[in-house]
């Protein structure tokens, strides 16, 4: 046992974390209860205090370290990864890849972004210097989903840690080791302050708990449902809340697009993790004139992928056993209800693996339109212009990702300027999720608040403001000892100006 890890007595209770893809046992990790959470709270707020005083370079340099760690041990963390989630290795080391690029963006510009900044005060304020610094709130609580059990608690993990504070994770349930291995490589890196980053590993209501520990912020990834459950708890002490939860995210396909690239990224935002990504391609929508040929092409590709366990599967299992129930439903409900499957259907369920689906014409208030499948399912609707594209791909209740494939960047940006979601690639899908600089999140059922980039270090900060007199002024006004007519002369300046225009 870490430092990290709380200490859990040994009679508490133990979950058992099974392969995805076999059902065989793994590991199991101890049910971390409410006393020791609050303890681990208290712990990372006495350790934060060293922390967050550490000159900016210091703290630069331990979270390089720990990256670096990482990636010594990539091998060993892909492999936790693919285990715990099914996914092949591959994409778990790319998992790992892209977790790295936004571990050395937030370390590198964490400085830049929340030292102290002056800015500009105003006439009547003349006699003050004016600035702010974004300060660390204290300890942030993280609580996480398994279908990218690193890269995306790290959206949080990394740029909370490289703000200042200290961090208590709460994995998944189906991913603890993950969680695990990444506080045991930061105390290995770091152990000048080993424990900031703690993992407390349970289901359910070890997140509960986590919530209610005192946290000064907590991050949610996971369902819309789960993020309500956990908001309601966060308003009882007016905790601050940022809620990543899932997507319905489009594609829009025009008619002058260069199918064969759109085909092969629709396939692949589709189909990479079994379609268990919170912002893959769930729906698209292509004109007509377009729309047969796309359908022929992204048949063509998908009909060729298979999921398995072997290390060169397009794509594994399902990682949770019950998101297969969702997919057939889904899959069922849009044939049943009129939509033409054009590769697979509702037999391509096959426990725990789940063959490509590619269906046409479904219905928009199909389920398979209006809620998160999380499966390896695409819809391929057609539309009549841009314009309905447009305003389909709005009529979400999610509002996550999108992507525009068109010819030319420019008019690609002037339709993703239209599009409600937090993040859109042109001519690439998820194009943003490898740029560490752009922030990402949605709103509406998506979520709200942003991480990565500045945004998401900003997101674990409290800003203050601070005025300094430089002289006494001309025109004091904040004193019981001003002249009447001071006042009224100060009223008559700010008049005459603010008419002006
Ligand atoms: P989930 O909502 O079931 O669980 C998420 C986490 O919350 C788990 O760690 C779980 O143990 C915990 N939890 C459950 N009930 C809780 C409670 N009452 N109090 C505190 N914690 C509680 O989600 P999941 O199935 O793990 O993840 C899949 C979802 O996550 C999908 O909807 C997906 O789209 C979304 N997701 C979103 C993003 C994003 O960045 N927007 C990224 C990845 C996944």
């Amino acid at each position: 046992m870490t430092e990290t890890t709380p200490a859990v007595p040994s009679s508490a209770p133990v979950f058992t974390t099974r392969s995805p893809a076999t059902g065989e046992p793994l590991a199991e990790h101890p049910v971390t209860g409410a006393e020791e959470i609050a303890a681990a709270t208290a712990r990372g707020r006495t350790l934060q205090t060293a922390w967050g005083a550490l000159p900016p370079a210091r703290r630069k340099e331990h979270l390089l370290r720990w990256k670096k760690a990482v990636a010594t041990d990539l091998d060993t963390v892909a492999r936790t990864i693919s285990e715990e989630t099914g996914k092949p290795v591959g994409d778990a080391a790319l998992e790992v890849v892209l977790t790295l690029e936004h571990l050395a963006w937030a370390a590198r510009n964490a400085h830049r972004v929340l030292r102290r900044r002056k800015v500009r005060t105003g006439l009547f304020t003349v006699h003050q210097r004016a600035s702010l610094v974004h300060r660390p709130l204290g300890v942030v609580g993280v609580i996480g989903p398994w279908n990218y059990p690193l890269y995306t608690p790290m959206g949080s993990i990394g740029y909370a840690l490289a703000a200042g504070n200290a961090v208590v994770f709460k994995p998944s349930e189906l991913t603890p080791g993950t969680g695990v291995l990444l506080a045991e490589l930061f105390d290995a890196a770091v152990p000048a302050h080993a424990g900031l980053l703690t993992t407390v590993t349970g289901p359910a209501s070890t997140g509960d708990a986590l919530t209610r520990s005192g946290v000064d912020k907590l991050a949610f990834t996971g369902s819309p449902g789960t993020a309500r459950k956990v908001m309601a708890v966060c308003a009882e002490t007016l905790t601050p809340f940022l809620a990543e939860c899932g997507g319905k995210d489009a594609v829009i396909v025009t008619a002058d697009a260069d199918l064969s690239a759109a085909a092969d990224a629709i396939v692949w935002g589709a189909l990479s993790n079994a379609g268990q990504t919170c912002a893959g391609v769930e729906r698209v929508y292509a004109v007509r004139e377009i729309h047969t040929e796309l359908c022929e092409r992204v048949v063509e590709r998908a009909s060729a992928l298979r999921p398995g366990a072997a290390a060169d599967s397009a794509y594994g299992p399902m990682t949770l056993a019950g998101q297969v129930g969702v997919v057939e439903r889904h899959v069922s409900g849009a044939v049943s209800a009129g939509a033409r499957a054009l590769l697979g259907g509702p037999e391509s369920v096959s426990a725990p693996y789940v063959a490509p689906v590619v269906l046409t014409g479904v219905p928009e208030d199909a389920a398979a339109m209006t809620e998160e499948t999380f499966g390896p399912v695409v819809a391929i609707n057609a539309v009549a212009d841009v314009d309905e594209a447009v305003e389909r791909a709005n009529a979400s209740r999610y509002a996550l990702g999108a992507a525009v494939f068109c010819r030319g960047g420019r008019s690609g940006a002037a339709i993703a300027a239209r599009l409600r979601a937090g993040a859109v690639s042109v001519n690439s899908v998820l194009g943003f999720a490898a740029v560490p600089a752009l922030p990402f999140g949605g709103s509406r059922d998506s979520g709200f608040g942003r991480i990565h980039g500045e945004e998401g270090l900003r997101a674990f900060t409290a800003v203050q403001s601070t005025t300094v007199q430089r002289f006494t002024p001309p025109l004091a006004l904040t004193s019981f000892e001003v002249p009447a007519a001071t006042r009224e002369r100060a009223v008559r300046m700010a008049r005459s100006l603010h008419r002006r225009r």
